[in-house]
Formats: structure tokens, C-alpha cells, sequence
């Protein structure tokens, strides 16, 4: 039986694993895939200290930090399933793909996010070359360039905004006849004079030259024909999916999927905590992963040592 069992190899589950096992408690840490959205990054710029890595290079410094202490790391695990102790203070079970079933005093949740993707032709292959999905990371990548949005939900507009401030140009792509964000960012997008708008378009290919992203196509859903617009750039902002589908029902997640969790990381089932992209917090990205693993995992510790002595 674990002390703390953490679910996910990412920034919040390396950081949570790291914090455990420095209070020598009996810790271990299953992932599906150790790394997690860092191991799909290259430049990485924000992580504060560091002005520039990449996201291969970020995970092998952090799984060398968590093999520096008594973690027993189990790579390659997907859970598929939280079977909640059947009383309070009592032992939770962790269900892998494999059949094997893991027991654990207290857990902290970390399986991140994944972004929807468009599906359509070249955006794999353009994909850190032009294809993008996170503004705050990769926005000043594209200073002085021309780029798309795709997607006038609150996220699109929100990254149009933001992005308006740094690139040439902003065209964004709506699929819908209107955009779906807020009312006030509408304003504000409405207001800016480097910002396109184009409605009731469904992106249909990504062009490139080879090496990066030259344009993208789109239909007119309306007219049904087909234009290209010339760029360097495009964010795809269709939504951040939380790999959270597991966990429903065990413990109390939003609509939108996300776990919920207070400010110490607590999620609605007692003993277990959760941190990063899968929850509800704020902002998703990797210092804040990395502080929100760290929280969860201090709370979980918390949690144990008011524990009845057994
Ligand atoms: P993740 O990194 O998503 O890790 C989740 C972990 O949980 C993985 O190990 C996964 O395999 C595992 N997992 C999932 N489901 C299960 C399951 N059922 N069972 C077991 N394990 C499971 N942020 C920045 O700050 N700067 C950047 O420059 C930046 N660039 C980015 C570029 C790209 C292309 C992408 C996709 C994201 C980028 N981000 C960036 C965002 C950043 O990667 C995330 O905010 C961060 O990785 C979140 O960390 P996390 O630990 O919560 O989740």
C-alpha cells in the first residue's frame, strides 16, 4: 500500500512524486506516457529560469530529478479506473489497463490535458512548425508574422486578442455563423484593427512547404467554396479535453470534465488530491503544473499525518 500514489507523469505528477518522497513516505507514481504534453513541445521559453529548452530535454531533467529519490515509477500504466475507499481514512484502489490493481493511503490525480485537434490534412505534420495550440507559449514565436485562429469560442478570442498584440495579423476562423465568446471580448476583438474575422468557415487542409506551415484552407460552409489564406501560423483553439473520462463518477468533476479541486488541491473524495491540467484551476501550463503538483501532494501529506495511527 502507497502513502501517496500519484496518476500522471507530467510537470504536476513529477512535482507531486518529488515532494512526497522528500517527506519519506512510501511513494509511487503510474503514467500512461511519463512526460506528457512536454514530450509533444519543442521551444519552451517560459519556464522561468530556464529562458530556453525543449520539451524532450525538460522530461529526461525531470524524470532524472524524480529517479533521484525512492519513487517506485510504473511508466507505461494507464488507470482506467478510482475505486473510492469504502470508508473515510481507509485505502483507495487505482484499477491499470493491465488488469493490476494499485492501493494507496491517499492519491494525487495528475493526467493532464490533451488539445482537440482539427483533424485535417498537414496538421501533424505541420505541428510544431506552424501548427500550434497554446498562445501564451508560443505567441511570441510568431512576432511580426501573420497567423489564424481557429475557433470563436471564449479560448479563440481570448488567443486573437492576445495574439493581435504581437503578430502582423490575426484571421480568425469561426465554423459557426457567429462567435460563440463573450460579449465583451467580442467588443474588444471587434475593436482591434489587425483582426479578421471569418464566419461559417470549416478549415479543410494545412499547407506548408515541407518544412513550416505556409496557409490553410477553408470552406465557405454557406457557399461551399474554397479559399486559402496565406500565414505562418495557426492556432487551433477548439478545446482543452481533460483525460479525466475514468474518473466519472468517482469524484466530482465539471461539465466541462475538469476535476474539481479547492485552493489546498482537495478534490470532493477525502484522500484524494489533484493537480495541473486536468483540474480546475486556471491557466494551463508548465510552472503552474509544477506548483499545483507540488500543493496537491504537500495536502495529501497534510491529509496523512491525521491519519488515526494504525
Ligand atoms: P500532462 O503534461 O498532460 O501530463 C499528464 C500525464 O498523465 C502524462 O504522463 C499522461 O500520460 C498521464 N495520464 C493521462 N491519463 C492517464 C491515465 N488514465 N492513467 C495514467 N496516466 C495517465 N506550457 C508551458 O508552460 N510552456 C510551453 O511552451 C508549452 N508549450 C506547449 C506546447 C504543446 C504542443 C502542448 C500540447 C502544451 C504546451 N504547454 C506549454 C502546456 C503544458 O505542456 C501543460 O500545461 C503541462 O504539461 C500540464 O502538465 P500536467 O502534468 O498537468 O499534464
Amino acid at each position: 500500500v502507497f502513502d501517496v500514489l500519484v496518476v500522471g507523469g507530467g510537470p504536476a505528477g513529477a512535482a507531486a512524486a518529488i515532494y512526497a518522497a522528500r517527506k519519506g513516505i512510501k511513494t509511487g507514481l503510474a503514467a500512461e506516457r511519463f512526460g506528457g504534453q512536454v514530450l509533444d513541445t519543442m521551444a519552451i521559453e517560459n519556464f522561468i529560469s530556464v529562458p530556453h529548452t525543449e520539451g524532450p530535454k525538460l522530461v529526461s531533467g525531470l524524470e532524472a530529478h524524480v529517479r533521484d529519490y525512492e519513487v517506485d515509477v510504473m511508466n507505461l500504466q494507464k488507470a482506467v479506473k478510482l475505486v473510492p475507499a469504502k470508508a473515510e481514512g481507509g485505502v483507495h484502489e487505482i484499477e491499470l489497463e493491465s488488469g493490476a490493481t494499485l492501493k494507496a493511503k491517499s492519491l494525487v490525480l495528475a493526467p493532464g490535458a490533451r488539445w482537440r485537434q482539427m483533424g485535417v490534412p498537414g496538421e501533424d505534420q505541420y505541428r510544431n512548425k506552424g501548427v500550434a495550440y497554446c498562445p501564451h507559449c508560443d505567441g511570441p514565436l510568431f512576432k511580426g508574422k501573420r497567423v489564424a485562429v481557429i475557433g470563436g469560442g471564449n479560448s479563440g478570442v481570448e488567443a486573437a486578442i492576445d495574439l493581435a498584440g504581437i503578430v502582423s495579423h490575426v484571421t480568425l476562423i469561426e465554423f459557426d455563423a457567429q462567435l460563440r465568446a463573450d460579449a465583451v471580448l467580442q467588443r474588444k476583438l471587434a475593436s482591434l484593427p489587425n483582426v479578421t474575422v471569418i464566419t461559417q468557415a470549416l478549415t479543410t487542409e494545412v499547407l506548408g512547404d515541407g518544412n513550416k506551415v505556409t496557409g490553410l484552407v477553408y470552406r465557405n460552409r454557406e457557399t461551399t467554396t474554397e479559399h486559402t489564406v496565406e500565414l505562418e501560423g495557426i492556432f487551433v483553439q477548439i478545446g482543452l479535453v481533460p483525460n479525466t473520462e475514468w474518473l466519472a463518477g468517482a469524484l466530482a468533476l465539471t461539465p466541462r470534465g475538469e476535476i474539481e479541486v479547492d485552493a489546498h488541491g482537495r478534490t470532493s473524495l477525502p484522500g484524494v488530491f489533484a493537480g495541473g491540467d486536468a483540474t480546475t484551476t486556471p491557466f494551463k501550463q508548465i510552472v503552474i503544473a509544477l506548483g499545483e503538483g507540488a500543493k496537491a501532494s504537500l495536502s495529501a501529506f497534510d491529509y496523512l499525518i491525521r491519519l488515526p495511527a494504525e
